[in-house]
């Protein structure tokens, strides 16, 4: 209830979807520079719409070609998602861009035929699943509670149970008694990821991808709140001088955090106003 009233409050205020024009000012930079641009989405929410089940999902038409053209065009294309990077690798279809996976546990540059584990997390990698392994069944069907299994992170949904606030409320306990169990608990869009403390993050991971030679631009795109912590982190970048220009691209949605539409520079109803701008970025 409280995220919806921001919502409509940020729209009052005037932090609903940036004008057109507003935005190419911002991009314009970024276009007319690509030799040392990234251009960095995540994934669901962001390039492809949220689904009940997260293994629905799928790339809106026409959004392959658009990448594959920005990738002709521009020095990086990288996907930062929560998904494992095989997964996400799967439903984009290309290798010519880069993935960091598991919010940025896993990273995978173009050309790359494995994927890099974080080495921060070096023999953490099972505790997140053995904590899970300790939870009654009988609590997560009960509460309509989904596991997803992500390796080094367990994702619990509840998207589309029939008492959504139930099933959140049994999600607190959850997390309570993996913070106890030396796990970090992260909460995103009808989710709650339990995963070793340290590591990652996509803070990290736009750090890692923009820390080839002559990057210096970049456009970052997201939903929800670990994209906020790549947000603050491309600020502080631009703010010592490391980037030139950093576009901070908020896709907006009933269920995000507020801090999306307070953080970014530009905001987007839903992801085809996200498509819509790569597409100018494109032409
Ligand atoms: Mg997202």
């Amino acid at each position: 209830m409280w995220i919806r009233h921001a919502a409509i409050l940020s729209a009052v205020s005037g932090k609903s979807e940036t004008t057109r024009a507003a935005w190419q000012t911002l991009l314009e930079p970024l276009r007319a520079e690509p030799a040392r641009t990234a251009i960095l989405t995540d994934f669901d929410g962001t390039l492809a719409p949220i689904v009940e089940h997260t293994e629905d999902a799928s790339l809106p038409d026409g959004a392959r070609d658009l990448l594959v053209r920005l990738t002709e065009r521009y020095a990086l294309v990288g996907a930062i998602s929560g998904r494992r990077t095989a997964d996400v690798r799967a439903l984009i279809g290309l290798d010519t861009i880069a993935y960091a996976g598991n919010h940025g546990l896993e990273l995978m540059m173009p050309g790359d035929r494995e994927v890099s584990p974080d080495p921060s997390l070096a023999g953490r990698e099972g505790d997140a699943a053995e904590f899970v392994a300790t939870v009654e069944a009988g609590r997560l069907d009960e509460a309509g509670l989904r596991i997803e299994d992500k390796g080094p992170i367990q994702a619990i949904h509840w998207r589309g149970v029939a008492d959504e606030a139930a099933a959140e409320a049994a999600a607190r306990v959850i997390a309570v008694d993996a913070g106890r169990a030396g796990l970090e608990p992260r909460w995103g869009r009808k989710v709650l990821e339990l995963r070793p403390v340290g590591g990652g993050g996509k803070d990290a991971a736009v750090a890692s991808l923009l820390a080839s030679d002559g990057l210096d631009r970049v456009v970052y795109a997201g939903d929800d709140r670990t994209d906020v912590d790549a947000f603050r982190r491309l600020g502080e970048l631009r703010e010592a001088g490391e980037l030139v220009a950093a576009v901070r691209v908020g896709v907006l949605s009933a269920e995000g955090p507020p801090q999306i539409a307070e953080e970014a520079d530009v905001t987007v109803d839903d992801p085809a106003g996200w498509l819509e701008m790569l597409a100018w970025l494109a032409e």
